[in-house]
């Protein structure tokens, strides 16, 4: 057997079976390609699902993270270190929130943040059992918590019961959000639904439900697991919506490939948690909290937000003409570099081809490829990619 069937003829004999691969074996990254073992080429427009914002193999960042190896990984959150404070200001700096909790996931991030909506409800109304509003086609997470907020029935089914009190509206639809109140604590929305098929919220929505949360003394909590980190052109995207939360996720690129999320919230809500309500063994241990530093420093220093309104214009207009010349596409989507396409058909076979040809797509549900590159492209990848979408449609 040669090396390709070798592994995953082991990986489908020791793996648990919960994500059908491609059969093909990654070994190294540089800018916006990935090589597999065999050398052959792949131009990302995934970013490994929304995380390497700054492409494969960024020096500056790799140099970083080497030196913190030879420093410290780890120390208990038993004790104070430089890297987890330095980041955690640069978190809230850049998300205009007060107090920072670092996780190992964005699932952890959700759940931390659905524990302190739930915590502040405990204490000021002396009840527990808070409501919370999630939206339809939502994407939060796998494990109980947030799963219990993911709006997509299949994934919770098989492991209910979930925990209580949660309700989902229809995303765009601030009535259906109205109707839902009752006991509620909070409301949990992505400003841009990923997952679910690239969704970009109305402003009217994202502003009715901030208008309403205010009106009703209800948390909002954005999940900008996969719309923050510049992806959609500003740092996070509520920022282009001029709408605050009160609690923010925060995960996949913000580390840009160590496993690192955070919540993170205003002080007054910060302040219901105390200690010995939340913990992790990990969670913003120095060596990912470094790297978080970095991706910031680095956003900053290439002006990645800058690339992200040019490119993110440049994409918006090739896949618009797409579109028209296409009949089998209906719908093109999305904010910044964070975009949709969505088909009449399945769109599994078109992604299938473009692999082939050395394109790496994904999909958002069944029938839309979403597009989500590195930060960090040009031009000529926005063309190329154009090019060998043609071919494989
Ligand atoms: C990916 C994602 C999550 C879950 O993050 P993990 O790191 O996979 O646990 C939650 N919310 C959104 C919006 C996501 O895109």
């Amino acid at each position: 057997m040669d090396n390709v069937k070798q592994v995953i003829h082991d990986a489908d004999k020791v793996l648990m079976h919960t994500y059908n691969r491609y059969p093909i074996v990654l070994d190294h990254g540089k800018d916006m390609y990935l090589y597999d073992i065999n050398g052959k080429e792949y131009l990302d427009f995934t970013s490994g699902i929304g995380v390497f914002a700054l492409g494969y193999n960024d020096q500056d960042y790799n140099m970083a993270l080497k030196e913190q190896v030879d420093l410290l990984l780890h120390t208990s959150n038993l004790f104070y270190s430089e890297p987890t404070v330095m980041a955690a200001k640069k978190l809230a700096k850049a998300s205009a929130m007060d107090r920072v909790f670092f996780t190992n996931s964005g699932t952890e991030a959700v759940e931390g943040a659905i524990k302190l909506a739930r915590k502040y409800h405990y204490k000021k109304t002396g009840n527990s059992g808070g409501e919370i509003i999630s939206m339809d086609h939502a994407f939060h997470g796998r494990s109980m918590g947030a799963l219990s907020v993911t709006g997509t029935k299949k994934y919770r089914e098989a492991f209910e019961p979930l925990i209580g009190g949660v309700k989902f509206a229809q995303f765009n639809d601030l009535d259906s959000v109205k109707a839902l109140i009752n006991n509620t604590c909070a409301v949990i929305m992505e400003p841009v639904q990923g997952e679910g098929g690239i969704n970009p919220s109305s402003s009217e929505f994202i502003k009715g439900v901030r208008e309403l949360c205010d009106k009703e003394g209800l948390l909002l909590i954005f999940d900008e697991i996969q719309c923050g980190m510049g992806r959609t052109g500003s740092m996070f995207a509520y920022q282009s919506y001029q709408v605050k939360p009160d609690i923010i996720t925060c995960a996949k690129a913000l580390g840009c490939g160590v496993p690192v999320g955070a919540f993170a919230a205003v002080e007054s809500v910060a302040a219901a948690f105390e200690p010995g309500d939340h913990g992790t063994t990990y969670g913003g241990n120095p060596l990912v909290t470094t790297a978080v530093s970095k991706v910031f420093d680095i956003i900053d220093s290439k002006n990645i937000l800058d690339n992200v309104k040019v490119m993110g214009k440049y994409l918006s207009e090739q896949l618009n003409s797409l579109a028209k010349d296409y009949d089998i596409i209906k719908e093109h989507r999305g904010m910044g570099l964070m975009q949709g396409l969505e088909f009449s058909i399945p769109v599994k076979d078109i992604i299938a081809k473009a692999l082939d040809r050395g394109l790496i797509l994904i999909s958002a549900g069944s029938n839309v490829i979403r597009f989500l590159p590195p930060l960090i492209l040009e031009k000529k990848h926005i063309d190329k990619m154009i090019q060998i979408l043609k071919e494989s449609m």
